[in-house]
């Protein structure tokens, strides 16, 4: 299969729509990361996104739909808290995990009874949606457990030739996927941090929790429990009081390979005889560059020794979140 990636022109949006409708996936560009969406109604269409991810049949995918779309024959009821949070932070980058009322394919939500609802900001998403004109349902554009995509040609390189369609917004401006809030209790609980704060979350509604795994326990956000984002070479990773261990580890792997640290600007400037990827100097910079270094990562490092950023609140939280798990420091299951 041919894949094109293109613009999103009237006639590229015209052809999104049509795919869509034969039941086909099209990536397309989101505000935090590249969707690869498919017909939130349709058993086979969701049914093909989790084949061509490789993506565990437990793990619920969260459906997109556009700013004017009415979402509540979907849910079963949403709480004041919920209202106020939609009216304040959608478009965005926040999904809302609401009751569901079963309407889309049973195969959405993997047998939990809540559906997840995000309506993404991004100019090309909503034109997208619109020509769409249905409920889409997006994981992130990228093979199960590699990095997400923020460009285009990231999500080329995972389905060149599996997906008929790319629709190219240049790059992500956030860079980390959404945040998700469970809105089915009498507060709302974050069960994946995102650009979307819980202290933002918090001043919007008076109070924000977040979601901890017990052990045992079914995972309330199956997603969070996987291994995810991981470059495709050896990794290791430092708190950043422990840079003297980690330039002994780059000078071990030096020996014979190409080591490669990753860390913000600070320290890269302290690092500053060696390899280095610079994730940047605030939290929003590293959240917008880590996928994207992440990728570079792979192709160039032999061995890549992700650095602790000191910040650890706010946007770091999530941007904290995702750099454990590329280099593999979760572990849940
Ligand atoms: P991805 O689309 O690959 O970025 O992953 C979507 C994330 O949303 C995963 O962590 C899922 O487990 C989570 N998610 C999707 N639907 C639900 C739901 N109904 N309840 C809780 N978490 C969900
Ligand atoms: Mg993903």
């Amino acid at each position: 299969m041919e894949t094109k990636i293109l613009r999103p022109s009237p006639s590229a949006l015209r052809l999104a729509a049509e795919y869509i409708a034969d039941g086909e996936a099209v990536a397309f560009h989101t505000e935090t990361v590249y969707g690869l969406g498919a017909n939130a109604f349709s058993d086979e269409a969701v049914l093909k996104i989790f084949a061509l991810k490789g993506r565990p049949t437990d793990n619920p995918l969260i459906v997109h739909v556009h700013a004017d779309y009415d979402i509540s024959p979907l849910i079963d009821g949403e709480p004041p808290y919920a209202a106020t949070l939609r009216k304040r932070f959608l478009p965005g980058p926040l999904t809302m995990v609401y009751p569901s009322k079963g309407k889309v394919s049973r195969y959405v939500s993997c047998g939990l009874d809540t559906l997840a609802i995000r309506v993404p900001s991004s100019p090309t998403a909503q034109a997208f949606l619109k020509a769409a004109a249905l409920p889409i349902v997006a994981p992130s554009a990228n093979l199960s457990k590699h990095v997400s995509p923020v460009t285009a040609r990231h999500v080329d390189d995972d389905f060149h030739g599996k997906i008929p369609l790319i629709l190219d917004g240049g790059d992500c401006s956030g860079g980390i996927e959404s945040t998700v809030l469970d809105c089915t209790g009498e507060k709302p609980v974050i069960l994946r941090e995102g650009l979307v704060t819980r202290e933002m979350i918090a001043a919007a509604v008076g109070d924000c929790g977040i979601y901890a795994m017990k052990k045992g326990e079914r995972p309330k956000s199956p997603g969070m429990a996987y291994k995810h984002y991981s470059p495709r070479c050896k990794t290791a990773y430092f708190t950043g009081d422990r840079l003297g261990d980690a330039v002994a580890c780059y000078r071990e792997e030096e020996k014979e390979g190409s080591p490669y640290f990753l860390c913000e600007s600070k320290v890269c400037a302290v690092l500053k005889e060696y390899n280095a990827f610079d994730l940047g100097g605030t939290p929003e910079e590293m959240a917008r560059r880590l996928y994207s270094l992440l990728r570079k990562g792979e192709q160039k490092a032999s061995l890549l020794i992700g650095i602790e950023p000191y910040e650890k609140e706010g946007v770091m939280a999530g941007v904290l979140n995702r750099m454990k798990r590329a280099f593999g420091v979760y572990h849940e299951t």
